[in-house]
Order: structure tokens, then sequence, then C-alpha cells
């Protein structure tokens, strides 16, 4: 494997078609797509190497939650043959030397510049063209720009009392260091029982002396019944392998879910329905019946029917009921997958604090004070999340038409035609952006869709000799619109979640993920439709050409 570092590298200049930021499985796809289609471009990546999500999320425990056969590119059949996965979910350094594999095979490397972080980009309307600087002295002026910057790549600490005080080591399981971190004998202190809190405290206890859990929300997760993949498992893969993509290139999601009807089933048939659903484990669970995430009382149910599942697994009441979560309804957060982490406070040596009762008052240089008891602690871990879908975009200084901001036209939430453009940014896509599926799907399915449509999008304005290409406002508004509607009609917002915004004081409470069914066909009807809602233009050539022509 070839080391992607480029220190002390010249400054990269001059004009090119497209720059991609990112090097995850988004902006790999990008530049493969790009780079046979002729365009020249340029990939910057801040981290020393590919994989984006899966290079820097190393804590013990990370994993996919989607079936690794599924979290696959699917634009490469030889590829899908030639990996094989080795376990139902696979863990973090497997999809990492997977996204290695990808970047070897494709010769990916060449095209991009690591270690290096774009930090700003100004659109030139004079000449259709984004110029593109990085924190390396790099200044690069292409008719394209191309955020595959991730949905889920800017870590964040709570904004705590004296986060930054602990003298001791301190760890975020979004940055986590590739050495490795070795916990034999130290008493941690583990901040956040999200998806990767819930991944990574099972393996913690495994090796610390004593870990001590600070939940503020408890959480919904379940089983995965994570198994080694065996030659069964692939060739049953591969027969249902061409129904599979027909499902992935259909219309798309949408949180119709299972059509069998609960309300039409006996309590006894939608517990049994649980039960099965429970069994084969994973985020699957929430299929169990159609309505789970639009029907408070189906919801009801199935939370309920976990609330059980937590109570039979945990032998301490006190604890299990604090682990109970009963803030929000089952599925509005995302749903956790999880191996033992219920089971894991049953070990002596973890102990769960629930912030509820009583919240932390500060991190001090020692440990972490609460409202009522103190504790010292060798290393603190803050499994806290992320800035979602929109922070790493908003950290770059991103300047549209007139000199606008993004910051400003998006301080009231995000906004963008699709998920894919933002009006007043022309010629700027975003890969799963804000409004679109992302975050709520397969995130590799709506990967290649997105980098397909925005490919086929550019191939046609250089077909047409076109320039620039703008989404229209009022498409705009409608879209946002269209994407809140449906949200109302779920019961998503009345979670206090990352989707919303609310894991970041003073960020817009806005659902940011596209929930609707037909979004694909939705893309694929604008771009037949010589891309409705978008106004394309051919400014710099028509200047170009009356300049050639001017007496
Ligand atoms: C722990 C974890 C588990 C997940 N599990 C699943 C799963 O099971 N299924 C699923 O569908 N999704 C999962 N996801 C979501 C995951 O993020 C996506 O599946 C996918 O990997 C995103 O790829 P991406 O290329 O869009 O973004 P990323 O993988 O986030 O890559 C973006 C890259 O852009 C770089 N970057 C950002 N800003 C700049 C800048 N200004 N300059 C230069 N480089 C920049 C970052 O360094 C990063 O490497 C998970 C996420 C996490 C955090």
């Amino acid at each position: 494997m070839a080391d992607g570092s480029k220190m002390g590298r010249p400054p990269i200049g001059g004009e090119i078609d497209a720059v991609v930021v990112g090097a995850g499985f988004g902006g790999m796809y990008m530049l493969v797509k790009l780079r046979a289609l002729g365009f020249s471009v340029q990939g910057f990546e801040a981290g020393h190497d590919v994989g984006g999500t899966w290079y820097w999320n190393r804590y013990p425990g990370a994993r996919c939650d989607v079936p690794s056969l599924f979290y696959s590119y699917t634009w490469s059949e030889e590829l899908q043959k030639a990996w094989r996965w080795t376990e139902k979910y696979a863990a973090q350094p497997e999809i990492l030397r997977y996204a290695n594999h990808v970047a070897d095979r494709f010769d990916l490397r060449p095209l991009i510049a690591f270690e290096t972080r774009v930090v700003a980009a100004q659109f030139d309307e004079t000449a259709d063209r984004w110029r593109v600087t990085t924190d390396r002295g790099d200044e690069l002026l292409a008719r394209w720009l191309i955020m595959a910057t991730g949905c889920l790549s800017t870590p964040r600490k709570p904004p705590i009392s004296g986060v930054d005080s602990f003298q001791g080591p301190t760890y975020h399981t979004g940055a986590w260091p590739h050495e490795g971190v070795d916990f034999s004998g130290m008493r941690i202190g583990v901040i956040g029982t999200g998806s990767s809190g819930i991944q990574a405290i099972p393996q913690f206890a495994k090796q610390a002396e004593h870990v001590t859990v600070f939940q503020r929300t408890a959480n919904y997760s379940v089983p995965a019944n994570n198994t080694p993949l065996t030659e069964k498992d692939i060739e049953d893969f591969w027969k249902m392998y061409p129904a599979y993509i027909a499902m992935v290139k259909g219309p798309g999601m949408g949180f119709g879910g299972n059509p069998a009807n609960a309300l039409a089933a006996t309590p006894q048939e939608r517990r049994q329905r649980f039960e099965e659903y429970w069994g084969v484990g994973g985020a699957g669970f929430l299929a169990a019946w159609g309505g789970i995430i639009t029907d408070i009382d189906i919801n009801t149910e199935a939370a309920d029917f976990v609330r059980g599942k937590i109570g039979e697994t945990v032998m301490d009441q006190k604890t299990a009921e604090s682990l109970k979560p009963n803030d929000h309804p089952i599925g509005t957060k995302r749903i956790c997958v999880d191996i033992d982490y219920f089971q894991t406070y049953n070990r002596p040596n973890v102990r769960l604090v629930n912030l509820k009762e009583t919240p932390i008052a500060e991190v001090t240089p020692t440990g972490v004070r609460t409202t009522d008891e103190t504790f010292a602690f060798d290393a603190l871990v803050f499994a806290t999340g992320f800035d979602a879908m929109t922070g790493t975009l908003l950290a770059i200084d991103i300047q549209g038409a007139g000199g606008a901001k993004l910051k400003d036209a998006w301080a009231e939430g995000p906004k963008a035609y699709l998920g894919l453009a933002v009006a007043g940014f022309p010629n700027l896509f975003t890969i799963t952006g804000p409004g679109s599926p992302s975050v709520l799907s397969n995130m590799i399915n709506s990967i290649e869709q997105h980098v397909e449509w925005i490919v086929g999008c550019l191939d046609h304005m250089r077909g047409q000799r076109l320039t620039r290409i703008a989404a229209d406002p009022d498409a705009q508004e409608a879209w946002v619109a269209h994407v809140r509607r449906v949200a109302d009609k779920t019961l998503f917002p009345r979670a206090a979640s990352w989707y919303m915004g609310a894991n970041i004081p003073g960020k817009p409470r806005v659902f940011m993920p596209y929930i609707g069914s037909g979004y694909r066909q939705k893309c694929e009807t604008v771009a037949a439709a010589g891309y409705e809602g978008f106004a394309l233009t051919g400014a710099a050539l028509t200047r170009a050409t009356e300049d050639v022509h001017a007496p």
C-alpha cells in the first residue's frame, strides 16, 4: 500500500476542470468518474491517506452498521467480486483496507494532495470558476468544485465547563490515534453514549481497570448478531445481487418501511415479529412493521419491546432504568447497533452515571465533577459525535456569487436544492448534502447516486459548452419546504437529535436529511428535463467569443 503523504511538496496552482475535496468513499468515486471522462481534476484530503470516516474513526469496536456486503461500492462488479468481506458487519480496519484496495486498484493517490485542508473557495463570476485555496499555500482555479467532505467528519466536544482542562490524555472517537490506545490498568471516563460510544464502551471495559460512562441521553440499540461470513452467505448474496441492484437503482428509500400492517395484527403477532427482527439483529429492526417511524402507537410498542430487552439484560435495575431511552421515539435518533453493550453494565468494572439525574458540573484537571460526585480518571474519552452535515462545509470560507458567504446563506439552517447544489453558489456540488437521503440511507448507495448525477451533469455542461450551473432560489425553496413537510409527517422532529442540529448549541433546528421516497427518480427527472430548477449558462464562453469579435 502506498503512503499518501506528500510532505514537502511544492504548492499546486493553475487552472483545471474540477477540485474534489475529501478522499472518503465519495471523493474516491468522484475521482474515478471524472478521470474516466477526461476531466482534469485535483483532489484534496486533510488526512494523510484515503478512507474518510474509516481513516479517522479508529476507536476499538468501530464497525459499519449496514451489512458489509451492502456497504460496498456497486459501480464495479469486478471490484465487488475481488473483495471478500470476512464478517457480517466489518470492523474499521477491514473497511479501511477496502478503501485502500480501491485507491490502489484504481490508482487514485496521484490525483490527491494529502495532509492538505481546503480553507477557502471563492467563485469568480467573470470566469465562472472557483478559486480554491488550501492550508499549504495551494491556489487553484477550477470550473467545478465538488465537496465530498462527509456528513460526519467534524468531531465535536460538548460545551462543558473546563472541557479542555483535564491534564491526562483525552481522546475523541472521531479522531482516534492511529497507533491505538492501551487503557490497561487505567480508570477511564467516557462521555457520550451514541453509536460510537455504544460500539466502543464494551471494548474499553475489556481492557481498562475501570470505566465510568457518562450518559446524557439513553439510546436505543439493537444487537448486531455479528457473524463471520460463510461461502454460503457470499453465494446467497450473489444470487440476490440483481434484485438488490434493481432496488438500489429504483426510486429510492422512504420511510414506509415494511408494508406489514401492525394495526391489523394482534399484540402477540406484533411481539412475535419484533422478536424475529431482534433475533436477526441490526438496524433493520425498525422495518419490523410499517409505520414505526410515523405512528406513535406502533413506535411506542417497538420502544417498549427494546426497553423490555434492556430490563432483561442489565442485572442492576437502577442501571437498567437509566439505560432505557424515554425521551424520544425509537428511530428518531440514529438507532445504534451493538455487540454486548447492555451486557457490559453487568461487569464489576463498569459504572453508568445518569447525567439527567446528576449533570456534569465541570471537567477538572483530574477528572469530572458532577452535581454530587467527583471522579478521578487517568484518561478521558469523548464519544460525543459530530457537527453533522453542515459543520465541515461551514468550516471552509465559501463565497459564492457576489461574495455571499455560505455561512450567511445557511444562518437559519442549510438550504440546498436536492441536497446537491446551493442557490447563490454556482458550480458547487455537495455529495450527500443536506436535503438528500444521506445519513438516513446506506451512504455508499447515496454517494454513488450523487456522484453519477453530478458527473452526468458536468458531462452535459461540457457537451453543451456551458460554464455555469446555478440552482434557482425558488426551486431550492420548494425543495427545502418539501423536505420539511415530509419530515413533519414522521416522528423525527420529536427528537433533539443531530439530524435536527440539536447536539450543537446555537445550531438552527432543522431536520437536515431527506426522508421521502422517490428521491433518485426526482433527481433523474430533473436531469432529463434539462436540469429543471437550475439555470445553465455559458457566460465565460460567450464573453470570450465577444472579446474575440470585439472591434
Ligand atoms: C463511526 C461511523 C460509522 C459509520 N457507519 C456507517 C454505516 O454502517 N453505514 C453507512 O451507510 N454509513 C456509515 N457511516 C457514515 C459514513 O460517514 C459514510 O458511510 C461514508 O463513509 C461517508 O463517506 P464520504 O466520502 O461522504 O465522507 P467521509 O468518509 O467523511 O470523508 C470526507 C473526507 O473529507 C475530508 N475533508 C473534510 N473537509 C476537508 C477540507 N476542508 N479539506 C480537505 N479534506 C477535507 C475529511 O478529512 C474526510 O477524510 C458511519 C460514520 C461513522 C462516523
